[in-house]
């Protein structure tokens, strides 16, 4: 048989591994923005444009390149960075591998405009899709512009596969953050489409932080400060008391490169326990500094997963030195919020049917806008029930999250089902429903006992209800008395900007979106005006989160987050009228067998299997 083994063309090569290097306009950032760092650059700016699929630039400050430099820049292994395999167990630089740019110009057109200090005039080098298009002279300022553009113009598959500009656009800024905020010494502007949305002066850390995600991180920071031999840990956390759902704001970089850790993040947690409700992440911006040596750098250009020699000490120094800023700056003592037994024990309280705190059963809930919200309008969507029985169980959600406790409710509750059920109530429902463990409401069908999971069957009451309310833009929206001033970092509005129009279309008015404060005018029914911040808060994390990858549509996205987020949960009290509600609307749901999350809302025990028992 004849050789059939063949070399790939460097151009066929190149392209094959720009797909591991550039997997959207994000990477192509990080890598340009990561080179310019490394030239000892002191000014940087990002100018995109489209997401970064028409345009992405970065020009910077720093020593520039020799017109053979230039060139070579643009080889495979082509760097400056390390001379032999030992320099990679000592890398104070951020690229080593010399692919990136080979990588870049083997997928976009590319403009580099370069100059180092000892020469008068410059290079002006074009390339597209690997092959040198041209290369001039040029008289440009000391330091290195490089111009992306139309990224993966020759693999359609992969440009088709790029997300909406917001979405790419989102990716860039974390990218960008990622590097500002290990680099507060440099200067950095970002201008996306024409507007410059970061200007960032150099500074300290701290002061970086504030800028990069809003003056209102100023009181939050507490600062966090450990040397040891293994380990030297610098960096902020932030207060218990701003935890939030979402989980942008944390960070961990070791030896100035942004890592992700799940492990060191559990230690962080850790510090925190007792301090933070359990379905909360404490914000942090932590410095890791170890021996270079110590960590294998030697990880795929685009992964930020780091492997540590010694994972089980750094975790145990992590957690005591956190643990020690929270007591030195005081903010363990001061924090009393309405303490519930249940956050020394999270894990546990689900099974144990607990109330959480404030979410008994007026304050919030109000879930039956059809009926009770109307009924309610422009009160505070407190229930106006006098049902004595009510206020009982009021008091006894509030104080007693004992569960036995909760047990003799709900026989006793069993009990007085038919005094409870006289007149009108009776005839609208024969079979009566209660409420077993604060997780299931019980009824009977002809068939058996229903037992409803209340959760799951909110959920999927809820999902349906704001996919209709997103897309016929009927959401009934009650006006605030008070318009409510809500902070949030210029991520968060963009995000916010992005899903504006179906939160709209769901019952909220915003008056102004602007530089970090946003003035909410009116809520959906349903939102308890005390808990708007958080809903939009976690809304923001969910769609963030779920967005990612983008299978379902913006309006699904948003509606399974505001089901999840506003639905009673396992512990909450319903009383009698909400316990009917759940049923009749579950079943007046299209799809009432699963919740949005594809968890079965509820089941049917029937005669046969209860006579099973009694054999
Ligand atoms: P690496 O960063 O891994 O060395 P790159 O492909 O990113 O590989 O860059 C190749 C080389 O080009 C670098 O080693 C550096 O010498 C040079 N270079 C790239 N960008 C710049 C820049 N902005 N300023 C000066 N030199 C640069
Ligand atoms: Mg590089």
């Amino acid at each position: 048989m004849a050789d059939i083994i063949k070399l790939l063309p460097d151009h066929v090569a190149n392209q094959i591994a720009a797909g591991e290097v550039v997997q959207r306009p994000a990477s192509v950032v990080k890598e340009l923005m990561e080179n310019a760092i490394d030239a000892g650059s002191t000014s940087i700016k990002l100018i995109i444009k489209d997401g970064g699929k028409t345009l992405i630039q970065v020009v910077d400050n720093g020593v520039g390149m020799s017109e053979t430099d230039a060139r070579l820049s643009f080889e495979r292994h082509a760097t400056s960075k390390i001379s032999s395999a030992q320099d990679l167990f000592n890398l104070e630089t951020k690229g080593f591998r010399g692919e990136a740019l080979a990588s870049i110009a083997a997928i976009a057109h590319v403009d580099m405009q370069t100059r180092t200090a000892d020469n008068e005039v410059g290079t002006h080098l074009k390339i597209e899709g690997s092959k040198i298009v041209s290369q001039d002279v040029v008289a440009t300022p000391k330091g290195t512009s490089i111009s992306v553009k139309n990224l993966f113009f020759n693999i359609p598959a992969r440009r088709n596969f790029l997300k909406s500009n917001q979405v790419e656009l989102r990716h860039i800024t974390d990218e960008f953050h990622r590097v500002a905020m290990v680099h507060p010494d440099v200067e950095f502007h970002f201008y996306n489409n024409g507007s410059e949305i970061f200007n960032l002066p150099s500074t300290k850390h701290r002061q970086r932080i504030v800028h990069v995600f809003g003056s209102k991180m100023e009181h939050r920071l507490v600062p966090v400060k450990e040397e040891t031999e293994v380990v030297k840990v610098s960096g902020f956390i932030c207060k218990p008391e701003f935890a939030k759902k979402s989980r942008g704001e944390q960070f961990f970089f070791a030896n100035n490169r942004f890592i992700k850790s799940p492990y060191l993040h559990h230690a962080v947690v850790a510090a925190f326990e007792g301090l933070i409700k359990s379905d909360t992440y404490p914000g942090y911006f932590l410095f890791l500094d170890v021996d270079p040596s110590s960590i294998d750098i030697n990880i795929h250009p685009t992964k930020t997963e780091v492997k540590f020699d010694d994972e089980n000490t750094l975790y145990a120094i992590l957690r005591s030195t956190i643990k020690h800023s929270l007591g030195q700056f005081n903010v363990a003592p001061v924090l009393d919020f309405d303490h519930d037994p249940n956050l020394d024990t999270p894990y546990s309280y689900k099974e144990k049917g607990a109330v959480i705190p404030k979410v008994t059963v007026d304050a919030t809930f109000n879930p039956f806008q059809e009926t009770s919200a109307k009924k309610n309008a422009g009160s505070s969507f407190r229930k106006q029930s006098t049902k004595g029985w009510e206020d009982l169980y009021e008091g006894l959600g509030n104080q007693h999250d004992n569960h036995e406790f909760s047990s003799v409710v709900i026989e006793s509750e069993s009990e007085e089902q038919g005094t409870l059920y006289t007149g009108e109530d009776a005839e609208e429902h024969m079979a009566g429903t209660f409420q077993l463990r604060r997780k299931y409401v019980v009824s009977t069908v002809k068939s058996g006992m229903l037992v409803i999971h209340q959760n799951r069957a909110h959920e999927r009451i809820l999902f349906e209800k704001f996919l209709g309310e997103i897309t016929v833009k009927e959401g009934v929206s009650q006006q605030l008395l008070f318009p409510l001033e809500l902070t949030f970092n210029k991520q968060e509005l963009a995000i916010l900007n992005e899903i504006k129009d179906s939160l709209t279309n769901i019952g909220f008015a915003f008056q102004s979106l602007e530089e970090e404060t946003v003035k909410v005018t009116g809520v959906p029914m349903m939102v308890p005006e005390s808990g708007i911040g958080t809903v939009l808060d976690r809304l923001m994390a969910d769609y963030m989160e779920g967005y990612a990858d983008g299978s379902i549509s913006q309006a699904e996205m948003l509606a399974k987050a505001l089901s999840r987020n506003l639905a009673v949960r396992t512990g909450d009290v319903l009383d009698q009228e909400s316990q009917l509600m759940l049923v009749n609307n579950l079943f007046a749901c299209k799809e009432p067998t699963l919740s949005p999350f594809q968890k079965i809302t509820y089941t049917i025990i029937s005669e046969g299997d209860i006579d099973k028992k009694f054999n």
